[in-house]
């Protein structure tokens, strides 16, 4: 069995974001950057279910320019055994995304497709169901557990009422929860057995997918400053207040 892993190189979520002062976009020059937090979990599980002799391949996939590749080495750092590059140039949207990844799939055949269940950076929550529309498979998106059958998948989502379980028939697409695993940190032997693991690249343009975008930004800003808070010196004082003032009580 095969597992195809999407990993994204965004922004990291550590990093405060800036917006650029004529509104166009946020700043990314001299930021750090790092793979999507729930790709990193994608990957995590797919490396699992391989340790477990379920599967026999990782490969890790991604979209974006050159420097992606980082998102890609991190993959293999971590477990995955070969990359893919598709290299585009500026801003790629979750349409474009997923086309591309259908060309891909349709060139490596995986049972499965594992992503993450959303992209920090766009926060789209898009490009697995767009897959799978395009591709015509089963999706199983917000997995927080993943059981291996025979020719199916038995995939627990997080859903607003609690836990939904389903089975869903291979070949199908994973979207991943934070809460599935906990994904594990590369070490420095890894890091360099990785270096040594074949990253093939891919021109967009050559896959015959046109990535040109079909959203306009019209504008982007920081949201509003919080008002700063008071500090009161009784409960009774807190009560008066949010009886008086606040009036909700
Ligand atoms: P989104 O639909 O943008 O919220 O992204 C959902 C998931 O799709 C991400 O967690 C990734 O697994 C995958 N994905 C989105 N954009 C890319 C990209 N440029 N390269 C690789 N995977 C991507």
């Amino acid at each position: 069995m095969k597992i195809l892993v999407a990993v994204k190189r965004v922004i990291d979520y550590n990093v405060q974001i800036r917006v650029k002062e004529d509104g166009s976009g946020v700043i990314t020059d001299n930021v750090k950057m790092s793979t999507n937090p729930p790709d990193d979990n994608a990957i995590e599980e797919a490396v699992k279910i391989k340790e477990a002799g379920k599967a026999s391949e990782v490969i890790a996939v991604t979209v974006g320019e050159e420097k992606a590749q980082e998102t890609v080495r991190k993959a293999l750092a971590v477990g995955a055994d070969r990359g893919i590059l598709v290299k585009v140039d500026g801003v790629i949207e979750p349409l474009a995304v997923s086309k591309i990844l259908q060309k891909i799939v349709d060139k490596e055949k995986p049972d499965l497709v594992f992503m993450g269940k959303q992209a920090i950076d766009d926060d789209c929550n898009q490009t697995g169901q767009m897959l799978a529309a395009l591709l015509n498979w089963p999706q199983a998106t917000f997995a927080s557990k993943i059981e291996v059958k025979e020719k199916s998948l038995e995939v627990t989502r997080e859903i607003d009422e609690g836990l939904e379980t389903i089975e869903v028939k291979m070949p199908s697409i994973v979207t991943c929860d934070l809460r599935l695993n906990e994904p594990r940190y590369a070490s420095l032997p890894n890091i360099m057995k990785a270096k040594k693991k074949p990253i093939e690249q891919i021109n967009a343009t050559d896959l015959g997918v046109d990535t040109k975008p079909r959203i306009e930004q019209i504008k982007v800003e920081e949201p509003p400053k919080r008002k700063a808070g008071i500090k009161v010196a009784s409960v009774e004082e807190l009560v008066q207040k949010l009886k008086n003032e606040a009036k909700v009580i």
